[in-house]
């Protein structure tokens, strides 16, 4: 039998499951999302759930201010906690280069209204006593920054989402788009034929994949990131920010009795392997070594790898498809798709229902790739 909904959501992870929230919140209950294996089990579920609001671009640091706002509210949202804690993000400088872009950065940031900080490597070392600063030429620091936990977050917005009649079907993949003479018409999965005017691609580091059932190219790579967990330590103390080496993507932070650690590797390829590599272990060590002495000789309790959504300049594809009614967009996220998910949900909801988002989201469009990219984000980590 063929099934009818309003809209069709492509993946529960964190974006899908907020915007079927939003939607539901605005009134449109009919609602059905799709998701191949469970719900959260993409990259949601591999994210450390850093939240910040220090971005390079306006639209991405506007994105951050909203979701923050949500998330500061997220248990009168939901129901659910999200154990969020605003300990705040301490970025690091290395280079000259990279001081003159934390220092235009701050303006603009500040301009937007975000409190923010531009610190000497000595403050650095007041907030985080146990960092070595040798290295550093300047830092930055906004205290309402932080991280949540993504298993709290997906499951306040899906459960939400359930409470207002969404359905989410885990276990079901979608093998097909079907759209006729330039309108969506519904999908194909591994369980039943679906039928909606209304699409939604919130399918995470596949989103170019489920893109090609119906002739559309995303230009989004998947690419396997890592992180570690130590062993119990109490060198770094548990108020500690998320600590940034803006040049290396090294980052850190306390994380129940220990530490959790990761950065990215500029030698990844392309592709959906999301085994450990244990050799990236040691260069890690040997990079986190210069802010953290101690990191080369510490237990290791576990690690994992996950998957970034990665676009040519680091910002997500937001918004309606031109050439086909009825299909939208939201992926190709580049490691800040948990922060963005609560004003991302809202803005798709808007856009859905009332035909225009209440914030000017022209530079995530799709379009922008017919051209040279322009303005990359800056603040890639
Ligand atoms: C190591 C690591 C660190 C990160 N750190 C941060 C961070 O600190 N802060 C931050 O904001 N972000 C971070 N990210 C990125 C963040 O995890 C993602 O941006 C976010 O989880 C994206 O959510 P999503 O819902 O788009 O994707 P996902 O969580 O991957 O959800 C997409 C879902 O779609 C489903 N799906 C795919 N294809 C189909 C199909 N054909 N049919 C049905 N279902 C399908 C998948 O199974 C998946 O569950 C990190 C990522 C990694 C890997």
């Amino acid at each position: 039998m063929v099934k009818t909904a309003e809209v069709l959501i492509i993946g529960a992870g964190v974006i899908g499951c907020s915007i079927a929230y939003h939607l539901a919140k605005s009134g449109c209950h009919d609602v059905v999302v799709l998701e191949k294996d469970s719900i959260g089990s993409g990259s949601t579920s591999k994210c450390p759930g850093g939240i910040r609001q220090q971005f390079s671009t306006e639209a991405n640091i506007k994105l951050s201010m909203e979701s923050v706002s949500f998330f500061e509210r997220f248990e009168d949202e939901t129901g659910h906690p999200a154990d969020f804690h605003q300990h705040g993000y301490l970025m690091l400088a290395t280079t000259e280069e990279e001081a003159e872009i934390f220092n235009s950065n701050v303006s603009l940031q500040r301009q937007l209204g975000l409190e923010i900080m531009l610190l000497s490597p000595e403050e650095a070392r007041e907030i985080v006593p146990c960092l070595d600063v040798k290295d550093v030429i300047c830092a930055t620091f906004c205290p309402t920054d932080g991280y949540a936990d993504p298993y709290s977050v997906v499951q306040g917005f899906s459960s939400a989402a359930k409470r207002l009649g969404v359905k989410i079907y885990e276990d079901t993949e979608v093998i097909n788009i079907k759209a006729k003479e330039g309108q969506i018409l519904g999908v194909s999965t591994s369980k039943a034929e679906y039928m909606s005017p209304v699409v939604v691609i919130a399918s995470g580091a596949y989103a170019a994949q489920v893109g090609k059932m119906v002739g559309l190219a995303l230009p989004i790579s998947p690419l396997r990131r890592h992180m570690f967990v130590s062993a119990p330590s109490d060198k770094v103390e548990r108020n500690t920010p998320m600590v940034v080496d803006f040049h290396t993507g090294f980052w850190f932070r306390r994380e129940g009795q220990g530490i959790i650690f990761g950065m990215r590797n500029p030698d990844e390829t392309e592709g959906f392997n999301t085994s450990i590599d244990w050799g990236f272990l040691p260069v890690i060590g040997e990079v986190g070594s210069h802010y953290l002495p101690f990191l080369k000789d510490i237990g290791i309790a576990r690690g994992q790898a996950g998957l970034h959504a990665d676009t040519p300049d680091a910002k997500a594809i937001i918004g309606k498809v031109s050439e086909i009614d009825g299909l939208y967009l939201a992926c190709g996220f580049s490691g800040h798709g948990f922060m963005h998910s609560p004003a991302v949900g809202k803005i798709m909801a808007e856009l859905i229902l009332e035909a225009k988002a209440g914030t000017d989201i022209s530079c995530f469009a799709l379009d922008r790739f017919k051209k040279p990219v322009s303005q990359k984000e800056r603040y890639f980590i």
